[in-house]
This record gives C-alpha cells, structure tokens and sequence, in this order.
C-alpha cells in the first residue's frame, strides 16, 4: 500500500531518509539522532518533536515479525496477536527479535522545514504558549536554561515547524527540494572533565538565548532542525573522560509544571546543572504496555556524570514517583525496581508474557534486572 515501508529491522532512520526522502517520504517519527535502526526505534517506542500530534514509534508500526526466545517467528501489529504486538512496543528487546517491521511513512514535499523560533521568560510562559499554539505546527520543540533561577526558571527558546510545502520555497530552492545530509565534524579529543563546570555551562546557556531572537518562517533543512549533534562526530567527548548520563522525566499534564520546577531546582541547588535541557509536550499515550511517552510534558536533561549523580538523581526519582512522573528507560541508568514499578504499573502483566515467549528466561539485560522486567538473577521464570 503506498505510503508503507517494510523493512529489516536494522535499517536506520538514515537509510530510510537516504533511500525515501527523494521520493517524497519521510520517518513518521525521528528521534534527535538519524543512527537509530527501526527495531531499536520499536524496541524504546521512541518519540519525536510531532508526539502532540502523531504520537510515538508505534503508532505507525502496522505489523512486525518477531523471532522469540522460544524460537517462533510471530506477526503481531494491533489487530494481531495484539499483546504481543503493544508488550514488544517499548519492550526493550525483552519479548524477542525484532526481525521486519511494515512502517507507515509521512508524504511530503520538500526536505525543508519552516520554523519559527521564540523566546519565552519562563517555564510556566514556555508552557502556555505551547498549550495555546501547537496544533499549527507539526514539530515544536524547547531549548531550556537549565541554570536560569527564580522568576526566568525554564526560561527557553522554542524551535517550531512544519514541512515546507514545494510552493513555500523561494524560486532560487526550487532545484534544492532534497538537499544532501550535512558533512560531519570531529571531536578530536576528549575534553578535561572540569571543561563543562556550572561557569562554563552558564555561559553557553546564556549565549544561546542570546543568539536565538524571535524568527518567523526561517528555512532550515531536515539535517540541521533535527539531528544537530549528529554534525559533531563523537560529541560525547565533550563531556570529558567521566562522560555524561541522561535524565528524562515525563509527567502527566496536571502536575507536569510542579514536577518540571521541582527537577530543575533541585539539580541548580545541587550544583549539578544540565549542560542541555530539552522541553516537549506529548499527546495521548498509546497502548505500549511499557511505552514512555504519556499525555503531559517531557524534559531530557544531559548531565556531565560526577561522584555525587547517582544519590542526586535516584532522590529526584522519589519526587517524580510522587508526582505521578515516570523516567525513559533509552536514557536511564540508574532508577531501581520499586522506582519503575510505581512508574509503569503494567510490568507484572509484562513478566507474565515473557513467560509464554521466554520460558527459560533466555533474554535478559542488566537494565531488565536492575528494573525488575526479568528476575534479578537472570535466572528463568517459574
Ligand atoms: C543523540 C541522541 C538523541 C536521541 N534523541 C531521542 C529522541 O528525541 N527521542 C527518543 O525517543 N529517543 C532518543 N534517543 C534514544 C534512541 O532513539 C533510542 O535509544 C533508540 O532505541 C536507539 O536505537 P538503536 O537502533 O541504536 O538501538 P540500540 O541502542 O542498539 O538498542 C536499544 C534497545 O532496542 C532493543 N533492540 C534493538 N534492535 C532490536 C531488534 N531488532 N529487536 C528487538 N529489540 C531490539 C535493544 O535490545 C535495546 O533494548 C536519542 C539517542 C541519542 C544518542
């Protein structure tokens, strides 16, 4: 059926872009980076700037072949095998290989996006107008000052857009519809570790809000708008020899400005600073029984990794527990069991499906264990 792509489910995202968006087909979701295969993209359920209005991964997954642990190749999609199907949405790999996904595909006209940037003073400012405006556009998404306190608490630049229709181009573009993806910088080295300090990170902060006045309809191509850090070939040396981790929390729209305020004061208290902080606002859940993105907000927060992290950050799960938050498990290293358990409530009826996919408790992975998704041990299931 036009407008589907059946594939192996190591192509990347960059190979669907490579292969479909000359033709006029683009992912229907894209995370920050294009080196992500579909099945890791299914296997986290991943999510884009357009979740308010397309939603995850998933939802554009029509059907998947699936090899499990038992050794049986299922179809599932959501009107077959549906439990397999929405268990292996956002399973991280735990249900079995991933073998072929059929992926719907979004039609369009141009490899340009029309963007519009604005400034706003604070969180609460950023997420009304986010509330009032964005359904006029496909894509939006914030920058925040991870380190502006008191009245500019998440303060930010909001980055939104839409496909460029092939009309909107200037007549000078009109023979660029498809530029090629960027060439790619190096980091050459890794950086001393007390490079990125709360000076420093302050600094940056505060140059780019600087640099970020309001714009209205600016042409930015595809590579550019949405995978910036992949331009800088090993950008995680950025964060020196200690490295960083991640840190993203969604929580429901009731308590979404509370629970943000609360994350982002604390980590300023305790010295731990994010070095960049990314704002979304999600639409409606799908039925992934492990699926991450749920209707309310998001915040991903890079943290240059020091001794005093971990105790910092498994406090702040405690507060995102009570708030009715929940952390992505793409990005977390370090939530425990009871954590998890209180934040995605369908883990036992996930256990329960492994044990018809995965009677000898083959598949496991220390995230898996250290989560509770498969006993501690690895050892199989009873
Ligand atoms: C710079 C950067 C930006 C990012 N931005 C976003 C973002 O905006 N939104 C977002 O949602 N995520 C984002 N991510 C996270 C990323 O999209 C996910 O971690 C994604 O799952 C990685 O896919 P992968 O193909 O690299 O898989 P891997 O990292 O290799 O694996 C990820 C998971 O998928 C499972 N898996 C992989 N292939 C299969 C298969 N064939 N069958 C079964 N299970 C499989 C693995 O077991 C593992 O649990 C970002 C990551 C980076 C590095």
């Amino acid at each position: 059926m036009a407008g589907e792509v059946e594939c192996e489910a190591g192509v990347s995202i960059e190979d669907l872009l490579r292969v479909l968006l000359p033709r006029g087909w683009f992912p229907p979701v894209t995370p920050g980076t294009k080196y992500v295969t579909v099945g890791g993209a299914i296997a986290n359920d991943i999510h884009g700037k357009n979740h308010h209005r397309d939603g995850a991964f998933g939802a554009a997954v029509r059907e998947l072949r699936l090899l499990t642990p038992a050794g049986e190749t299922l179809i599932c999609g959501p009107d077959r095998e549906p439990d397999v199907f929405w268990a292996t949405v956002g399973g991280v790999g735990l249900t079995g290989f991933i073998l072929s996904a059929r992926v719907r595909m979004l039609k369009v006209e141009s490899a340009w996006l029309k963007v519009d940037y604005l400034r706003l003073k604070n969180l609460g400012e950023l997420m009304r107008e986010l509330e009032r405006s964005d359904a006029g556009y496909r894509y939006s998404v914030a920058w925040i000052d991870g380190l502006a306190r008191g009245a500019s608490l998440g303060r930010g630049v909001l980055m939104r857009g839409n496909h460029a229709l092939a009309s909107e181009l200037p007549a000078r573009m009109s023979n660029i519809l498809w530029p090629a993806a960027r060439g790619r910088h190096n980091v050459p080295f890794d950086f001393p570790s007390f490079a990125l300090n709360p000076l420093s990170i302050k600094a940056f902060n505060a140059l780019y809000y600087a640099l970020h006045p309001d714009k209205q309809g600016q042409l930015v191509d595809y590579d550019s708008y949405f995978y910036p850090l992949d331009g800088l070939e090993n950008w995680n040396r950025l964060y020196g020899r200690g490295g960083f981790t991640q840190y993203q929390v969604a929580f429901p729209n009731e308590t979404s400005e509370r629970g943000l305020t609360e994350v982002l004061e604390r980590l300023a208290a305790g010295g731990r600073p994010s070095f960049l902080a990314v704002l979304k606002r999600f639409g409606p859940a799908n039925p992934g029984w492990l699926s991450f993105p749920r209707e309310g907000y998001t915040l991903a927060l890079d943290l240059p990794m020091r001794e005093s992290l971990p105790k910092l950050l498994r406090d702040l799960d405690d507060r995102v527990v009570a708030h009715g938050g929940r952390l992505y498990t793409a990005k977390d290293a370090l939530a425990g069991a009871d954590a998890f358990r209180a934040m995605y409530p369908q883990v036992e009826r996930f256990r329960e499906l492994r044990k018809r996919l995965d009677p000898r408790g083959v598949l496991s992975s220390s995230l898996a264990r250290r989560v509770g998704l498969v006993p501690r041990g690895g050892e199989a299931l009873r």
